[in-house]
């Protein structure tokens, strides 16, 4: 069976029409699903019988479901499960500008960081488009909230996933659908350039966000095996193609090590990497797990790298640090509830 939060309107119309049915049924349906959030197609009164029955037969709708939560003052983490008994998570941020969800893309993930819990467990599958909305569809409902902003930061590699993200963004962005803005959307890569490129070319405002987190490429490759196929000079000179092409600001994280990548040495050269370029940094204090040795750097450690990267007129932050009372890095409710901790 199909599921009707895997279709973009574009797509829903062309399997509309190729049905007899019009392309005005599709507007009826998102409205519904969408506006009315009802997702009963008995209930949408405006149907006619044979669209209904049409419906009926060849979606089921399947929800994934809310399976456990954490909370914290201002975060909330989520754990669904999905249809064949697969994990992943959502985390959700109050910020005082509104309400952030951080959406996992993949079951597991491929790319092997040294210091991420999401990649403990290898990618078993990409998430549907369906299972990427539906966190949000969910959230929204059991929170009686609606998301202000959402990045694709969560479990998996968004761009080892492009279309269904893509798709899953076309529908975040549609004004007949959830019409959340484009600027108010992140998608965070570890660099896959081949996406990247195609990434520059979609027309669209979304914003991109490239996981560094080293400031050559020995570190680089030590820490993420992603940099052995798509190096930093390479990756650096997609990101100039990428900013020339949409003339958008790209954030660079760079998560703060002890004594891995936070010395005065790696700040001048990410320094010398990003001067006088359209980027932010944003340090992020690593969030320690008990499945890796990384400690955090001291708070002294990345005000003096912090100040560095000021120096050299860069725009840089530093990440406020959410969540590390309910395991809110990636991963980390899921590696607990794999291994029983969380029951
Ligand atoms: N695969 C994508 C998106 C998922 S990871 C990417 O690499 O960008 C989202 C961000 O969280 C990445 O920058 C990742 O490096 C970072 N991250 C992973 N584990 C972390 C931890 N323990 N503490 C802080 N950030 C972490």
């Amino acid at each position: 069976m199909k599921n009707i939060f895997n279709y973009t309107y574009d797509k829903l119309v062309t399997f509309l029409l190729e049905n007899g049915f019009k392309k005005f049924n599709a507007n009826q349906i998102f409205d519904w699903i969408y506006k009315k959030r009802v997702y009963d197609f008995n209930k949408m009164s405006n149907l006619s019988k044979k669209l209904i029955s049409f419906l009926n037969e060849n979606f089921d709708n399947y929800f994934i479901e809310l399976e456990d939560s954490v909370n914290d003052v201002d975060t909330n983490k989520y754990l669904f499960k999905l249809y064949d008994g697969n994990y992943i998570e959502a985390v959700l941020m109050k910020h005082n500008y509104g309400f952030s969800l951080c959406v996992s893309s993949q079951v597991g993930c491929n790319m092997s960081c040294t210091f991420c819990e999401s990649g403990r467990l290898k990618k078993v599958r990409n998430l549907e488009t369906y299972e990427m909305l539906e966190q949000l569809i969910i959230i929204e409902k059991t929170k009686n909230i609606r998301i202000d902003n959402l990045v694709v930061m969560g479990i998996g590699e968004p761009f080892d996933n492009y279309n269904n993200v893509m798709d899953f963004v076309r529908i975040l962005t549609d004004n007949k659908a959830i019409n959340l803005g484009q600027r108010r959307i992140t998608i965070s890569t570890c660099g896959i350039i081949p996406k990247i490129k195609e990434f520059a070319k979609e027309n669209i405002q979304v914003n991109l966000a490239i996981s560094l987190h080293a400031s050559n490429d020995e570190l680089r490759t030590k820490l993420m095996p992603i940099n052995k196929a798509y190096p930093l000079k390479d990756l650096i000179k997609t990101i100039d193609e990428y900013i020339s092409i949409t003339n958008r600001r790209v954030t660079i994280e760079y998560i703060m090590l002890e004594n891995i990548n936070d010395s005065v040495e790696n700040a001048k050269e990410l320094a010398n990497l990003f001067k006088g370029k359209l980027v932010y940094i944003n340090l992020i204090p690593y969030n320690e797990t008990e499945n890796f040795l990384y400690k955090k750097s001291k708070k002294s450690q990345i005000l003096k790298f912090y100040d560095i990267l000021k120096k050299s007129n860069i725009n840089v932050t530093i990440r406020r640090e959410f969540g590390s009372n309910v395991d809110a890095a990636c991963g980390q409710l899921r590696a607990r509830k794999e291994s029983g901790g969380l029951c």
